[in-house]
């Protein structure tokens, strides 16, 4: 079975840059659809896996299905639909702190103003080209820069350092895209930045609900949830297609966000045709200076099951799983929803020149829980069958926006992303992997050059494969 992509019409007449968000609607959704049957859950199910999106009333459906078997069905439809839609490559990349000044008192977070604990560090030149070359050492491709949000990190400070990282090249390495993880700009702010040529321009709403939301945020620009809100439309409306939204899990009930999410995920395609490139979903970790109510930490149970809910409800958008989550849960979770992962994370300023044995919350945002090296993620996804792709074609090739979403289509996945993701994999394994790591790889790339039954097609590939190995770099479909 194929997966086509069937934009979901909001029936909203929504607007650029209005609040689309109605607690009352999210709440009367969730409270209406309390207890489903099993039948009514299988329903639900049986539409995404015919390639349908998912309203707001059936993903409630799937929210409050609490019975195991239920979650069990959800789960394994999920899996089952990543696999249709993402087939088995798992996109890696790492973030890169460039500096945590912040005018911002957001309970959450080490960076929040209040936190006088925190030593606030600004990455100069030579340290983003220091940090740059040790990514790249490593066999990094893609990275996401994060910023706190301070006057000195305006669009320009962002374009420049952006700039700064695309100009690293040492040895065979390479930064082929930069995101962006920053605090929300202005329209003529998000030309400056695109200028630059980032790839998605990420913010997340932290929490959708607003009364929460001017709980936690006590201070500064990020205090106005309309502004921040509309944060990516603006963005679109500057020309950046490609964005990226998310929730801040454990600030208020996790089903409501989820909700929240999706109603974000359709009022962009009611207003720009295009829903949002990835959803991240990070749930909250300890952090220096951090005051959370803990009545909305989300369990590993609720964790697990919301992402199998998101995959159905949005099958063609991106998840992005952390490294805030420990090795067990990203495993299971990588089963059944999550297209993107970070690998050999280090989330301490200059982190990645440093070699600490040690975590230490005053010079980080918060807790990680997975600090494998990015060669000791790769090996653990290519023994489990997945292939970590560093692919960046789409961005490169203008695929991105609108236009990436008239590829989404049945067989689009098979023909470009898979083999860019083995070609990609054959430039790790011959510039970075241990000899173990690349023999695994290697026959990893064997056994999915079998599932190529176009022989022509398998032939270009098998042909540029060699070319990797002759030291071209750089190659794809
Ligand atoms: N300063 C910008 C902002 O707030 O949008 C961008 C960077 S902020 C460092 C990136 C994200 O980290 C935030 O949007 C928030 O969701 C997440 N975050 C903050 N504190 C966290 C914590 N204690 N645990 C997990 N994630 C956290
Ligand atoms: Fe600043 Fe962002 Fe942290 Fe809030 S989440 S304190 S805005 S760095």
């Amino acid at each position: 079975m194929s997966i086509i992509y069937t934009p979901q019409k909001y029936k909203l007449a929504d607007k650029p840059m209005e609040n689309f968000i109605d607690p009352e609607e999210i709440n009367e959704i969730l409270a209406a659809h309390q207890q489903p049957s099993i039948q009514k859950v299988n329903e639900v199910i049986a539409k995404s896996m015919q390639k349908q999106r998912l309203s707001l009333q059936d993903t409630a459906i799937l929210l409050n299905a609490n019975e195991p078997e239920m979650v069990d069905a959800i789960k394994s439809a999920a899996k089952q639909l990543k696999e249709q839609v993402y087939g088995r490559r798992i996109v890696l990349f790492a973030p890169l702190y460039v500096g945590n000044l912040c005018i911002n008192d957001c309970t959450y977070c080490g960076f929040r103003s209040t936190n006088k604990k925190q030593e606030r560090i600004t990455l100069g030149k030579q340290d983003i080209i220091d940090q740059v070359v040790a990514l790249e050492d490593t066999g990094h491709k893609r990275l996401i820069l994060v910023y706190g949000e301070h006057p000195r990190y305006d669009a320009q400070f962002i374009a420049d350092t952006v700039k700064i990282v695309y100009g690293v090249k040492h040895k065979n390495g390479e930064i082929r895209r930069v995101n962006i993880n920053a605090a929300p700009l202005d329209i003529e702010g998000y030309k400056i930045v695109k200028e630059a040529g980032i790839g998605t321009y990420q913010i997340f709403q932290e929490t959708y609900h607003k009364p929460t939301y001017e709980k936690v945020h006590l201070k500064g620009t990020k205090k106005h949830f309309e502004w921040r809100l509309a944060g990516l439309d603006r963005a679109q409306e500057a020309g950046i297609d490609d964005v990226g939204i998310g929730a801040l899990f454990g600030l208020y009930d996790w089903r409501y966000e989820v909700l929240g999410l999706l109603r974000h995920v359709n009022h962009f395609e009611a207003v720009y045709n295009v829903g949002p490139h990835t959803i991240s979903f990070p749930r909250i970790q300890s952090a220096s200076g951090f005051e959370v109510d803990k009545r909305y930490e989300v369990s590993d149970a609720d964790f697990t099951k919301l992402v199998a809910v998101l995959r159905l409800a949005v099958p063609y958008t991106g998840l992005i799983l952390t490294a805030r989550e420990p090795g067990h849960i990203r495993d299971e979770i990588l089963q059944y929803g999550v297209s993107q992962i970070d690998g050999g994370t280090n989330i301490e300023m200059k982190g990645y020149t440093s070699h600490k044995e040690q975590q230490d919350l005053d010079h980080e945002q918060f807790e990680i829980c997975d600090d494998r090296s990015l060669n000791e993620v790769m090996e653990e996804l290519v023994e489990d069958g997945y292939i970590p792709s560093f692919c960046t074609a789409c961005y490169r090739l203008n695929r991105t926006g609108e236009h990436f979403m008239e590829f989404s289509v049945p067989g689009f996945i098979k023909r470009f992303c898979q083999p860019n993701a083995i070609l990609t994999l054959a430039e790790y394994l011959e510039d970075y992997a241990p000899p173990a790591t690349k023999e695994k790889g290697y026959k990893l790339i064997e056994d999915s050059l079998k599932d190529y039954d176009d022989e022509r097609f398998k032939t270009k590939l098998v042909e540029r494969l060699g070319r990797i190995q002759a030291g071209e770099r750089d190659l794809y479909f």
